[in-house]
């Protein structure tokens, strides 16, 4: 078997880092869903929890400093990941212990200044990834978090990697706009949420679709030539594709 170009081994790098890291934030917050209110509050099909996710890693993230993508991070568990409601109620006092607090930051600075609290929230509201919403009162100020495609700045960041480097914009779930959102429940259902490739169960965080023959190949999107996959299958076949298509 050839190896693949520098270049394609770069991409499948950075598509490994990637993976891995959405991996780790859908399984945390897998966990702390279990432990929080019933899932039936929440609709994950209107959601598109992991297809946000995946749009925050690859679009929002690469524009933020670590320290300002911590908070981004925190507000938006504690607002549509936690209930579907973006609105979230803070108080720079209470994210400052609450945000160096939790363990999915890792931020070097401890402990932070209220001032710079205050300046990683107008970073967030300057790139339009939170907007204020109405006057603060003593419990904070009402945010509202938005997603990536609300965020102007996302879209164009989106546009510019997609000319770079089309090949790092794969087939993931839910990338490609006619893939409706029932039909990728159809497949799901049709499936039991088991993946077509290694058999593990999964939950409507953690599947995702996988095209049978290659969109780039000729294949389509009709649920004939769509099977459940998890994450890592996904990923280690379009890998594949990827590597025949640069022989
Ligand atoms: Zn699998």
């Amino acid at each position: 078997m050839r190896c693949p170009p520098p270049f394609g081994r770069r991409i499948l790098t950075k598509m490994n880092e990637r993976l891995e890291q959405i991996r780790k934030l859908l399984g945390e917050l897998e966990l702390e869903m279990r432990s929080g209110a019933p899932a039936g509050d929440r609709d994950f099909s209107a959601l598109e929890l992991p297809l946000i996710i995946q749009q925050i890693v690859d679009d929002l993230q690469p524009q933020l400093t670590p320290y300002v993508a911590a908070f981004y991070w925190f507000l938006f568990r504690h607002s549509i990941a936690k209930d579907g409601d973006p609105h979230l109620r803070v108080s720079t006092r209470h994210l400052r212990t609450a945000v160096v607090k939790s363990s999915y930051s890792q931020l070097e600075e401890n402990p932070v200044s209220l001032g710079k609290v205050q300046e990683t929230l107008r970073a967030l509201e300057s790139i339009g990834a939170i907007r204020k919403e109405g006057e603060p009162n003593r419990d904070g100020t009402l945010y509202r978090v938005m997603i990536p495609d609300e965020i102007e700045a996302c879209r164009r960041y989106r546009a510019e990697q997609v000319s770079a480097e089309p090949e790092l914009k794969f087939h993931f779930s839910g990338h490609d706009e006619d893939l409706k959102r029932e039909n990728r429940i159809k497949v799901f259902e049709r499936d039991s949420y088991i993946c077509h490739f290694c058999s593990k169960q999964l939950t409507r965080l953690t599947a995702t679709v996988h095209p049978v023959k290659p969109i780039a190949k000729g294949g389509d999107n009709n649920l004939e030539n769509l099977v459940t996959a998890c994450l890592e299958c996904n990923a280690t076949r379009n890998k594949r594709t990827l590597q025949s298509s640069q022989k």
